[in-house]
């Protein structure tokens, strides 16, 4: 049996790095019911409306510049990005 599961899209996460000035992933993959066509970060995007819990989770979590070993804290909406996954784009309902 296959259920269909709607069309949630999936977002791969990430972050403007101020070590590097490069963006990062910070492998992780969230879901939301409704989210970005391409990528924005989570301030542009949730400036005029309420941010789900799966999103908010995202602030002040620690990660890591793959460039510089260094260890950050994820502070600013305005550094979190979210990146549609292309499979979810090419399979959302119309
Ligand atoms: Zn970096």
């Amino acid at each position: 049996m296959i259920v269909v599961q709607g069309s949630m899209p999936a977002y791969e996460i990430y972050f403007h790095c101020a070590e590097c000035g490069r963006e990062h992933p910070i492998h992780l993959k969230i879901h939301l019911d409704y989210g970005p066509e391409q990528k924005q970060s989570l301030a542009h995007f949730f400036s005029d409306r309420a941010m789900p819990p799966q999103a908010t989770i995202l602030r002040g979590r620690k990660v890591f510049c793959l460039k510089t070993g260094t260890t950050l804290k994820l502070d600013n909406d305005d550094q979190i990005f979210l990146l549609p996954l292309p499979a979810q784009l090419v399979s959302a309902e119309k």
